[in-house]
C-alpha cells in the first residue's frame, strides 16, 4: 500500500547526480539489488532481493516525506499533476505486459476487468498502437470510463456480457487478451478462449485459488500464456519511463480515473471508499 507515488524532491543526498531539489518526480517503487543477473539484464522485477516501497522495510507514499534511492525517480513535466503522476505506476504495469506480449501495430486487444489496471490497459494498448480494445466491466461507472478512455466495445462482466464477448470473438478472436480480475473469478479459461491461434494471453490478475483448464486447445492453437509482474527494462527505455511519457500525453484522460481524494488524516475513510465499489470509486488518491 502506498506504492503509487509522485511528489517533489525536498532534499538530495551528497552523491546524487541528475536530480535536484524542486524536481517533480514519479517514484518507481521497486528496490532491487542492481547486481544480480536479472537486474543486469533489465528484468529487475525478477530480482530475488526485490522489495516494494510501502511493504516491509521501505517507507511508502502515505506520508508527507519519504526517503528513497535516487535511481527510482522519474522526472515529470511541470504541468503534470502529482495525482496523475502517481498513475505512472499502474500504467507501467500495463506497458510491461504489452511489451512481454510483443504488441504489434493494429492488433486487437481484449481486456477482462475494468479496475485501475484494466482501464489503464485500454489506454496503454491504444497508445502502443492497438487498433481496437474490447473490455468487460462490472460496474456502470467503470463502463463509462472505459468508453471515455477509448474502448471500442464494453461488455458487462456477468454471464450475458461474457457470452456476447465470446460470440464477437468467435468470428474474429483477439491478438492479445489481458486478464486483470484474478481472485476467484473464472476469467483464466475465458481469456484463453478469446485469443486467436498464435495469440497471447497476459495474466495480471492475482488468483487466489487454482483454476481448471483444458490444455488441448492451447496445444492446437499455439496460444501463449504468460504472467506479467510489475515492470522492468526490457528495452532501451524502462517500462516506467515509457509509462511516464504516456502519462504526460494522456494526462487529461488519466485524471478521469481519480474519483476520490482524501487528505492523509482521513486515509481510513479513503480505504473504505475504495473498498465500497458502490461508491463509484476507481482511484482514491491520498494527498498528504
Ligand atoms: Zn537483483
Amino acid at each position: 500500500m502506498g506504492h503509487e507515488i509522485a511528489g517533489e524532491v525536498a532534499e538530495v543526498g551528497e552523491s546524487v547526480a541528475g536530480i535536484a531539489v524542486g524536481d517533480r518526480v514519479a517514484v518507481e517503487p521497486l528496490v532491487t539489488c542492481r547486481v544480480c543477473a536479472y537486474c543486469l539484464s533489465g528484468e529487475r522485477q525478477l530480482c530475488p532481493q526485490k522489495q516494494l516501497l510501502g511493504a516491509g522495510q521501505y517507507q511508502g507514499g502515505f506520508a508527507e516525506y519519504l526517503e528513497v534511492p535516487a535511481y527510482l525517480l522519474h522526472k515529470l513535466p511541470d504541468d503534470l499533476s502529482f495525482e496523475v503522476g502517481a498513475l505512472v505506476e499502474p500504467l507501467a504495469v500495463c506497458v510491461h505486459a504489452y511489451r512481454l506480449a510483443e504488441i504489434q501495430p493494429a492488433e486487437r486487444v481484449a481486456v477482462l476487468g475494468a479496475g485501475t489496471i484494466g482501464l489503464t490497459a485500454v489506454l496503454t494498448a491504444l497508445e502502443l498502437g492497438a487498433s481496437e480494445v474490447y473490455i468487460t466491466a462490472r460496474y456502470p461507472h467503470q463502463a463509462d470510463l472505459a468508453r471515455s478512455l477509448g474502448a471500442a466495445q464494453v461488455f458487462t462482466a456477468d454471464e450475458d456480457g461474457t457470452a456476447q464477448l465470446q460470440t464477437s470473438a468467435f468470428g474474429r478472436p483477439f491478438d492479445i487478451v489481458v486478464e486483470t480480475v484474478g481472485g476467484e473469478a473464472n476469467t483464466f479459461a475465458q481469456a484463453l478462449s478469446l485469443a486467436r491461434p498464435g495469440g497471447r494471453v497476459a495474466i495480471l490478475g492475482l488468483f487466489t485459488r487454482p483454476v481448471k483448464v483444458h490444455p488441448l486447445p492451447l496445444a492446437l492453437s499455439e496460444v501463449k500464456v504468460f504472467g506479467s509482474l510489475t515492470y522492468g527494462s526490457p528495452g532501451h527505455l524502462s517500462d516506467f519511463a515509457l509509462a511516464a511519457g504516456i502519462a504526460a500525453r494522456r494526462a487529461e484522460q488519466l485524471a478521469r480515473l481519480i474519483t476520490h481524494r482524501v487528505p492523509l488524516q482521513e486515509i481510513q475513510q479513503g480505504f473504505e471508499t475504495a473498498l465500497d465499489k458502490s461508491s463509484g470509486a476507481v482511484k482514491v488518491t491520498v494527498a498528504p
